[in-house]
C-alpha cells in the first residue's frame, strides 16, 4: 500500500521559483512549454505514486519517460547505491576498471546467451546512440580490409535517437531538428517506419507491406551507393515518436537481411524498449534477429541512477579486438561506479521477482482493458502496444484517420488534465502530432510491478481524462 513519506521528503520548493520568465523549465523540453508554465514540483514517491509538495499523490502511468521500471523508492535499490557509495564512489574508467561495472556488463552480455560480447556504459541513451555511431564508423575502419568510405547511415523518418548534434541527426524529430537543420549530418538518410496504421495501403497485406519496407531500404542502399553505408538504426519497438508501433513479423529480419546483403551493420536502439518493457528482457527477443549494436538505458537503472549501454556483438568485437584493441571513445562518468551498482541491483531484482512475467500478464490485461473501453470511442484511432508499453492514437475522423493539428497540442493537454487532482494520472504526451501527418498519442508504461488494481485504476483516470478532454 501507498502511504505519503512526507518525512523522508525534501523540503518543498515554491513552485514559482524553479519557473524561468519564459516558462521553461530546466528540464522541459522544448515543445509546448507553455502548457507546463507551473510544473508540479514532486517531492517523493513510492511505488507505482509521485508526490508533489502539496501532497497531491498522482499515479505514475508512465514510470516517468518509461524509466521507473521498479516504480519509486524500492529500498534494496537504496542499499545497494549506498554500498557502492562506503566503497568507492567514482574511478575513471580510463585508468581502471570497477566491480559494480564488471559485474553489470557480466550480467547484460550473460542476458544476450552470449550473442553480445561487451557492454559499453555511459550515462545516457543519447550518449549509447553516440557511442554505436562511432563504433559502427570504427568497425569498418578496422576490418582486415578497411572500408574507410562507409560514412552513411540510414535510419527512419518520424524517430527519435536521441538530442545531440549525432544523435538527433541519426533520429529524424522534426520538431527537435528544426533549428539546427543547418549544421545536422548530411550523412543520415531516413526510409520510412514500419507503421501499420497509417503506413499500410489498403489491400496490402503484412508480408507485402514488409517486402515493400525492405525494398526501400534497398533502393536507399543503391542510391548511396551499398558499399557507403556503414549501418541502418532502428527501435526494435517505435516508442516516443510515434507512439509503441511494435514491428510487424518479419519485419527486422528483412531489414537485417538488406544490411547484410551490403554488409552494413544492423543496430537497434532499445533505449525505451529494451530492458523488459516489452515483456523480454531485450525487444530482439521476439523478432527473430540479433543485432550487431544495441543500446539500452531507461529500464536498466530504472531511474535509479542515470545510466546507459551499448552492447556490442561478438564479430564487432573480435574485429575491434584485432584490430587497435580498443574504442576509439571514452568519456569520464564510463562505467560510473554508484550507477551500475544501482542498475546491477535493478537488474537482479527484474530477475529475482520474476518481473518478465508480470509484465507480458499485466501488459495483455492492460490491453484488454483499454480495447474494452476505449475501441469504441470516435477520437481513439488505433490502440497498440506490447508488454507494458501502450497507446492510444487520436484522430479527428475515425474514417479518414485525420489526425489533431500540432496547434491543438492535444496529448500534452491530456497530460495536464490527467494531473489535475481529480484524475492525479500522469500520461506521457506523444510527440507524433508535432509534423501534423501523424497522429498525436498518449503512451502507457506503468512499472514492471504493477499489480492489476493499479491497471484498473490506470484504465479508468485515463478514460476520464480522454472523456473530459474529447467528449
Ligand atoms: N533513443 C530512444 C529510442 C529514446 O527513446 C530516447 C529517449 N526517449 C533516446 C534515444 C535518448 O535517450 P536520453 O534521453 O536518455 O538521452
Amino acid at each position: 500500500d501507498y502511504t505519503p513519506d512526507l518525512a523522508a521528503a525534501t523540503a518543498p520548493t515554491p513552485t514559482e521559483k524553479r519557473v524561468d520568465e519564459t516558462g521553461v523549465t530546466a528540464s522541459s523540453g522544448v515543445l509546448y512549454h507553455q502548457l507546463r508554465k507551473e510544473p508540479l514540483n514532486i517531492v517523493g514517491g513510492r511505488g507505482s505514486y509521485l508526490l508533489t509538495d502539496n501532497g497531491q499523490e498522482i499515479l505514475d502511468a508512465t514510470s516517468g519517460a518509461a524509466v521507473s521500471c521498479l516504480g519509486h523508492s524500492d529500498e534494496r535499490v537504496h542499499e545497494a547505491i549506498l554500498e557502492q557509495l562506503k566503497k568507492i564512489p567514482y574511478c575513471y574508467s580510463l585508468y581502471f576498471t570497477n566491480s559494480a561495472a564488471e559485474k553489470l556488463s557480466k550480467l547484460l552480455v550473460e542476458s544476450t546467451g552470449g550473442q553480445m560480447s561487451r557492454a559499453f556504459i555511459v550515462s545516457s541513451g543519447t550518449e549509447a546512440v553516440e557511442a554505436a555511431v562511432k563504433m559502427s564508423i570504427q568497425y569498418f575502419t578496422e576490418l582486415p580490409v578497411p572500408q574507410p568510405q562507409r560514412v552513411n547511415i540510414i535510419s527512419r523518418k518520424s524517430s527519435y535517437h536521441g538530442n545531440t548534434l549525432g544523435s538527433l541527426a541519426v533520429g529524424h524529430h522534426a520538431a527537435r531538428r528544426k533549428i539546427y537543420e543547418g549544421i545536422l549530418s548530411k550523412n543520415m538518410h531516413h526510409v520510412a517506419q514500419c507503421y501499420p496504421y497509417r503506413g499500410m495501403k489498403d489491400n496490402e497485406t503484412n508480408e507485402e507491406y514488409v517486402a515493400r519496407l525492405a525494398q526501400e531500404l534497398e533502393d536507399e542502399f543503391q542510391r548511396l551507393g551499398p558499399d557507403t553505408v556503414c549501418a541502418f538504426f532502428a527501435e526494435t519497438m517505435t516508442g516516443a515518436t510515434l507512439g509503441c508501433v511494435p514491428p510487424l513479423p518479419g519485419y527486422l529480419k528483412a531489414m537485417k537481411a538488406v544490411c547484410e546483403r551490403h554488409g552494413a551493420l544492423f543496430v537497434l536502439d532499445e533505449v525505451m524498449s529494451g530492458m523488459g518493457r516489452t515483456g523480454t528482457l531485450h525487444a530482439w527477443e521476439q523478432e527473430d534477429v540479433v543485432p550487431d549494436l544495441q543500446t539500452i538505458a531507461k529500464g536498466l537503472g530504472a531511474g535509479y541512477a542515470p545510466i546507459a549501454g551499448l552492447l556490442v556483438n561478438k564479430h564487432v568485437v573480435e574485429t575491434l579486438s584485432k584490430g587497435t584493441g580498443s574504442f576509439v571513445h571514452s568519456q569520464t562518468y564510463q562505467g560510473h561506479p554508484i550507477a551500475c551498482a544501482a542498475a546491477y541491483r535493478v537488474q537482479q531484482i527484474v530477475q529475482g521477482d520474476k518481473l518478465m512475467e508480470n509484465v507480458r500478464a499485466m501488459g495483455e490485461y492492460l490491453s484488454q482493458r483499454l480495447h474494452e473501453r476505449l475501441d469504441s470511442h470516435p477520437h481513439v484511432g488505433d490502440i497498440r502496444g506490447r508488454g507494458l508499453f501502450w497507446a492510444m492514437e487520436f484522430v479527428q475522423d475515425k474514417e479518414t484517420k485525420e489526425p489533431y493539428p500540432p496547434s491543438k497540442a492535444l496529448s500534452w493537454t491530456l497530460h495536464t488534465t490527467g494531473l489535475k487532482p481529480e484524475y492525479s494520472i500522469s500520461l506521457m504526451p506523444g510527440s507524433g502530432g508535432i509534423d501534423g501527418v501523424n497522429g498525436d498519442h498518449i503512451v502507457l508504461a506503468p512499472p514492471y510491478n504493477t499489480t492489476r488494481e493499479e491497471i484498473d485504476l490506470i484504465v479508468d483516470r485515463t478514460v476520464g481524462v480522454i472523456k473530459e478532454v474529447l467528449g
